[in-house]
Formats: C-alpha cells, structure tokens, sequence
C-alpha cells in the first residue's frame, strides 16, 4: 500500500507535464494565456513588460524557452519583425499563432500621418479592406482579447485533451471580467469623451475606437519608430492650434526625452499610459487591470484644469 502511494505520487509530475508548454511574447497575451491555462499550468512571458517590444533583441534565455516550447502565442510580424526568424529557427517543432491572423472582432489599419483624423465610431470595422497594414495594438479592444481567449482554449484543448473543459470554462470567466473591466473603462471615461491628448506612440487606436475617446497625434506612429523633423513640427503646430489640449502621454517602455521636451515647451501636462502593464504582477488579473489603469491614467490627466 505505502509502495502503490509512492509510486502514485512519483506519478503526479507526469500527470501534470501533460499541460503544453506554452510561450506568450508581451504580457497581456501572457495574462490571457495564464488566465486560460489557470489550474493546468503556466505560460512563460517573453518580452518583460518593462522592455519595447517594437525594438528588442531575443536574449539567450529567450532561445531556450522558445526551444522548449509547444505552442507560442505572439502577435505577430507587425509588433515584433525582430521576432519572426527566431521562431522559425529557435521553435520549428511548435505551434506558432500570431493573434492578428485570426479573424478578431475589430482590426484597424495603420495611421501613418502625425494628426488623426476625427473618429466615426458608428462606422463598420472594415477599414482594413485599404491597403494600410494592421495596426498591430489588437489586444487594447477587449473584444478582441475576449476573441483570443477563446482560440487559446481551443487551441490548448485540441493540444491537451484532458484539460479542454477546464480551459473552456477559464476562457467563458475571463470573458466575464474582461467585460466588467470594460464596463468599468466605460464608466471612467464617460465624462471625458471630448478630452484632447497626444501620445508618445500611436499604440491606442483600439482602445480609442472601443470607448469613444480620440488622440488628436502621436508622436511617432505605431511601429514606435523614431520621429523625423517633418513630424514633431506637425505634432507641435498641432498642439499649437488645438485649444482644448490638455495632456500628453509618454510610455514606461518609450525614452521620453521628447515628449517631455514639448510638454515643457507647450506647456501640456505631462502624463503616462502603460499599454503592458509595468506595474501589474504577470499573470491572469494583469490584462483587465492594464484596461481599467488605462482609464484611470486618461481620466486622472483629462480631469485637470
Ligand atoms: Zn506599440
């Protein structure tokens, strides 16, 4: 009896080993990942938050675990081009998702010029029939995060049998709360849907899109490259002669050098947006928390005199 004991507890790591190992790039798909994985096992995180993930390079514990994976979830050439022949060299025997393949709720194009024209937010999602590439920020529309989530349990399901029902059920919960942090976002920013604000980076156009709020510019566009001459004039003629500006917004994982220089020479305050959330533990509450702190972060600058 005690020998069958041992020998069922020397077991129970196998048992458990049968959850696919799983690689997520940025830390809200890893949130997901982890959320949908709950009670199985533990996606591992890429690209730590605090890092740009539009301009990195993969580390050398990156390799291992791209190596060892079975599945990696990422978004795509789009966000990480950096990313695209590791996988393909480093991960050869996994199952690689980019996310803006999949057929997502909202996918928007690329806004390639420093001042965003005004928001239609009655209009049909079938701006990507132009030819302007995606812009790869899909997960700051919680549809689409919800939309992920539910390819993940299929997919972790397809790949691990005996788990499928305990990632379905995980993914029908995150859905939930996505949705009441969404609603919490609405309720945020209900009294600042005029607000005017500029980013560091165009790395919102989904958030904005989602919940009725619109940057007048972005600083640099939404591959984080740096910006020319040509744009920071326009940026700043912009801010000149847009009266009701009152914030801009720099990134944690973005040098705000410039941004705190024309915050200084126009005099908007200057504020932070977190579109990975830095200061959220990795794991399944840090998405729908990085959604609700983005609303507080808008509101708490917009709410200034
Ligand atoms: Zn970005």
């Amino acid at each position: 009896m005690r020998y069958l004991l041992a020998l069922l507890i020397s077991l129970l790591p196998l048992t458990a080993s049968a959850a696919p190992r799983v690689v997520a790039d940025i830390a809200p798909v890893h949130s997901i990942a982890a959320a949908i994985m709950q009670g199985a096992s533990t996606p591992e995180l890429l690209v730590p938050a605090t890092a740009d993930v539009h301009g990195i390079a993969l580390r050398p514990s990156d390799a291992r675990r791209l190596s060892e994976a079975d599945i990696v979830f990422w978004i795509g050439p789009a966000l990480s081009p950096w990313l695209s022949d590791p996988l393909d060299s480093l991960a050869p025997q996994a199952q690689r998702i980019a996310l803006t393949e999949l057929d997502l709720p909202t996918l928007l194009p690329t806004r390639e010029n420093a001042a965003f024209e005004a928001h239609d937010h009655d209009h049909d999602h079938d701006e990507h029939a132009t030819d302007a590439p995606i812009d790869p920020h899909i997960w700051l529309a919680p549809e689409n995060a919800i939309r992920i989530a539910a390819h993940m349990a299929q997919v972790l399901g397809e790949a691990d049998p005996v788990n499928a029902a305990l990632y379905q059920a995980n993914a029908t919960q995150l859905a939930a709360r996505i949705e009441a942090a969404s609603a919490v976002v609405e309720t945020t920013l209900a009294p600042h849907a005029n607000g005017a604000f500029i980013v560091l980076h165009d790395a919102y156009h989904y958030f904005e899109d989602r919940f009725g709020i619109a940057a007048t510019a972005a600083i640099s566009a939404s591959d984080a490259a740096a910006p020319g001459a040509a744009r920071l004039q326009a940026v700043r003629a912009l801010i000149a002669e847009t009266p009701n500006l009152r914030c801009l917004f720099a990134e944690p994982q973005q040098a705000d050098a410039q941004a705190r220089q024309i915050a200084q020479d126009t005099g908007l305050y200057l504020a932070t947006l977190d579109p990975m959330g830095v200061d959220l533990p990795p794991g399944p509450a840090l998405f729908p928390e990085l959604i609700e702190n983005l609303a507080a972060s808008l509101a708490e600058c917009l709410a200034k005199d």
